[in-house]
């Protein structure tokens, strides 16, 4: 495999290079994990990568936390995120998603633009990302920002809505609602625990006072061409009490969930043992309130 790599040191100087490459072959790289596999299985003539890795700019390399939620850098690597004491205490479902993602060295690499970049619908930060509601801010070589959810972000199997001229530069989540209590996880059904790429994966965020859920989000990874949020089955869930979830209300929230699939059959799973998972999965998130 042949390519030559540039490896701008600031984000100034990247604009630079993305202007000169406009019209040739280019990829931007960032931890590799995904990248190069890809180039193996479908080299590239003449190509340029862009090498993300040297970026000093701290916009793009840290989690900053703001006034109306945390932003969080494109470079910034699924190991930084499981150690983020913020990440952790706020947004535990991210917490959750980075901690399981592959393995230990490729968390050690692998960075959030990289996950979302990739479009994977079996994306594990993705995932978290769409049931917290993230937005993203995508920057062009002329170096203006344009915003828009994540969600959005992704249109079909490994395909975004950036354009050649653009690359991800940040995600933003927005904070929780004061003094609410939260329930947030990722569940991530797979063959084995570890280095496993979900077979079906149900992140959820849901905020509650005095135990009834003042605010939901869920997504859904690996059972559709991308992950969805699943809006109705979180408007459903609105007001309820979230310790005295009846079985049918249980049972209603998983339909609705399960109305967001489209699973297909591939090595990993059929579409029918993807669709009873997604549904046990979305109920078992009661499980303590049905017992
Ligand atoms: C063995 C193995 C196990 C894995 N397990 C998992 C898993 O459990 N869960 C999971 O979600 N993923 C998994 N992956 C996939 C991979 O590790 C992740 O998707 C990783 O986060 C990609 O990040 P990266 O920095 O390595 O991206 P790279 O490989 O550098 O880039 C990936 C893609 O994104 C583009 N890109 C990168 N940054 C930007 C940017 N800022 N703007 C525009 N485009 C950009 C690149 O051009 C490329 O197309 C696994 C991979 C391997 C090899």
């Amino acid at each position: 495999m042949n390519f030559k790599v540039i490896s701008p040191r600031t984000i100034k100087e990247l604009l630079g290079v993305i202007t000169s490459q406009q019209g040739a072959q280019f990829r931007f790289g960032a931890g590799y994990s995904d990248l190069l596999l890809e180039l193996k299985k479908q080299p590239i003539e003449d190509l340029t990568v862009i090498n993300l890795a040297y970026l000093t700019d701290t916009q793009i390399n840290s989690i900053e936390v703001l006034g109306d939620g945390i932003k969080i850098g494109v470079q910034v690597t699924a190991n930084t995120l499981t150690s983020d004491v913020n990440i952790r205490t706020q947004y535990p479902v991210l917490h959750e998603a980075a901690s399981q993602l592959a393995s230990r060295q490729i968390r050690q690499v692998a960075t959030v633009g990289g996950n979302l970049c990739t479009a994977s619908p079996a994306g594990d930060l993705g995932c978290a990302l769409v049931a917290l509601k993230a937005q993203c801010e995508i920057l062009s070589a002329q170096g203006t920002i344009r915003t828009i959810s994540l969600e959005d972000f992704f249109t079909g199997v490994r395909k975004t809505v950036l354009q050649s001229d653009e690359l991800l530069y940040s995600v933003f989540v927005p904070s929780n609602d004061e003094g609410k209590e939260i329930c947030s996880h990722f569940i991530k059904i797979g063959t084995r625990n570890a280095m496993e790429i979900a077979i079906v994966s149900l992140a959820y965020h849901f905020q509650l006072s005095d135990d009834k859920i003042t605010s939901a989000g869920a997504a859904i990874g690996s059972v559709a061409p991308v992950i969805k949020f699943v809006g109705e089955a979180c408007e459903f869930l609105k007001g309820k009490s979230f310790s005295n979830v009846s079985p049918k209300t249980a049972s209603e929230f998983a339909a609705k969930v399960g109305s967001y699939a489209s699973p297909i059959s591939d090595i990993r799973a059929s579409d029918w043992y993807r669709s009873e998972v997604l549904y046990n999965i979305s109920k078992s998130i009661f499980e303590k309130s049905l017992e």
